[in-house]
């Protein structure tokens, strides 16, 4: 049994021999990554069932399609990322070839969550075999069925030279952070991401940081209320809503509350009918942890449950719950909510509740829900967030050519499509020189004078 520090050598020696240099390598990579989805379909669906509950449709859309529609993108474009970039030049390098070269940064590590087990570890591993890194990837332990899956997986499709699993939880990953790395991705909570930048000073090695926070979901002015109440409970719950970018909290007018209410409870009813606990379509709180953190947040809060409330232990069920007269020093108001526990704040204006949103920190993703393209540009003019979404959640993200990341603290940097290609290259400035103009650069030369400065 190989120790974390010899896999790492493992994949240090493959990388200073050049393996994944060549652009066929990597895209012999992509294709059988490619086939390790498509070929474990059921596998995957299954573990993520044991995981979570998720139900089949939420499991294909968000884990499965959307690592293949990377994997495509990635096989289409690489051989344009990979080119060299040529830059506008000034008199005196008119003659020379400049250009960005990109380069692997080397062995990086990738760091993944529970909520969403695979797209979190393959959407970046696209990234970083398409950037020609060899990669350590640390999945998740709290997801552990999904986390044996890729562990088995990855070996048998991949090169194993390159491309490597470990496995553990909090002080494992420590023990692993102690080694040199070139890279490191993190995926997870704004916690864990301070002791992962400690670790990562060590070496000074760069890190990305796809972290979470408190998302707004601000809903103002004339409205289709029924398909925002849809949209919303979609992205709300949704994964029962342990996303990264569900919707934490609604504001809104009082008049847009009264509307939304009977909605919310229509659609609820017509997505997971009148029992949630036995509908297939709604996922469970991944762990009792979780599960006792979420029913505690709720026993803080002096909002009103208005619908849904019912939980169980035994099950990790909690029901997808609305609450109203939720103030904002309410216990919902102090961290991510991370489940299906929606609050809803009324705001006087539109201004009250864009200064409200910029007291918090800045969010992954921010909404805004208005048939009035003015409140729309309003909200985006002047607030802050990783992503923006108008009359829609989540959405967004499934984009590959939008940057997707988090901005101060909901994380640092960003991926998916050639963001992603760019986290994990390193951008080198090339200027390839012959001997011509001599005469001209000799105006640098000693002796100075004040007439080569003038000129
Ligand atoms: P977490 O931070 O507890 O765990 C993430 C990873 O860090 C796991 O692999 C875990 O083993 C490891 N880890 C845990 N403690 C550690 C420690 N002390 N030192 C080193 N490593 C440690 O996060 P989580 O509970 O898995 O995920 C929930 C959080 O992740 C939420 O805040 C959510 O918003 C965020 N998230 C963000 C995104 C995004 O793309 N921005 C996506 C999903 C989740």
């Amino acid at each position: 049994m190989e120790t974390q520090s010899q896999v790492v050598d493992r994949l240090r020696a493959a990388f200073s021999a050049g393996i994944t240099i060549p652009e066929q390598f990597r895209r012999t990579q992509l294709t059988k990554l490619m086939s390790m989805v498509k070929d474990n379909e059921e596998r995957i669906l299954i573990a993520l069932h044991k995981d979570l509950a998720k139900p089949k449709f939420e499991a294909v859309l968000s884990e499965v399609d959307i690592v293949i529609n990377e994997l495509y993108y990635a096989i289409d474009n690489l051989s344009s990322w990979l080119k060299p970039e040529y830059v506008s030049k000034n008199l005196a390098t008119k003659l020379d070839d400049c250009f960005v070269q990109r380069q692997p940064l080397g062995v990086v590590l990738i760091i993944g969550p529970w909520n969403y087990p695979l797209q979190l570890l393959l959407i970046p591993l696209v990234a970083a075999i398409a950037a020609g890194n060899c990669v350590l990837i640390k999945p998740s332990e709290v997801s552990a069925a999904t986390d044996s899956l890729i562990a088995e997986l990855i070996p048998k499709y991949l090169s194993q030279d390159c491309y490597a699993v470990v496995h553990g939880g909090a002080e494992e990953t420590k023990a692993l952070l102690q080694n040199r790395f070139d890279h490191i991705f993190y995926t997870g909570s704004q916690t864990v991401a301070r002791s992962i930048m400690q670790a990562a000073s060590i070496h000074l090695t760069p890190v990305t940081l796809e972290l979470g926070g408190k998302c707004p979901c601000i809903i103002y002015g004339k409205i289709d209320i029924t398909a925002a109440a849809r949209r919303i409970a979609w992205a709300k719950f949704f994964n029962a809503g342990q996303s990264c970018v569900a919707p934490d909290y609604v504001l809104c007018s009082p008049a847009n509350r009264d509307a939304l209410l009977p909605e919310l409870r229509k659609v609820l009813e017509n997505f997971y009918g009148k029992d949630p606990q036995t509908c297939p379509d709604f996922s469970r709180i991944v762990s009792p942890r979780h599960w006792t953190r979420l029913m505690e947040l709720l026993g803080k809060s002096s909002g009103k449950v208005v619908l849904g409330g019912e939980s169980s232990q035994e099950d990790k069920y909690i029901a997808p719950t609305v609450l109203v007269d939720v103030a904002e020093d309410d216990a919902l108001m102090q961290e991510e909510i991370f489940g299906p526990i929606l609050p809803i704040l009324t705001i006087e204006s539109l201004e009250k509740g864009i200064e409200l949103i910029n007291r918090k920190e800045k969010p992954l993703a921010l909404y805004a829900f208005s048939d009035e393209s003015s409140v729309v540009n309003t909200v985006l003019q002047n607030t802050s967030s990783g992503g923006f979404c108008s009359n829609d959640g989540i959405i967004h993200m499934t984009l590959p050519s939008l940057p997707f990341g988090g901005v101060g603290a909901s994380g640092w940097g960003s991926y998916h499509g050639r963001w992603g290609f760019e986290a994990f290259s390193h951008r080198r400035a090339v200027m390839l020189r012959g001997w011509a103009l001599e005469r001209l650069n000799g105006l640098r030369y000693p002796p100075y004078s004040e007439d080569k400065l003038s000129w």
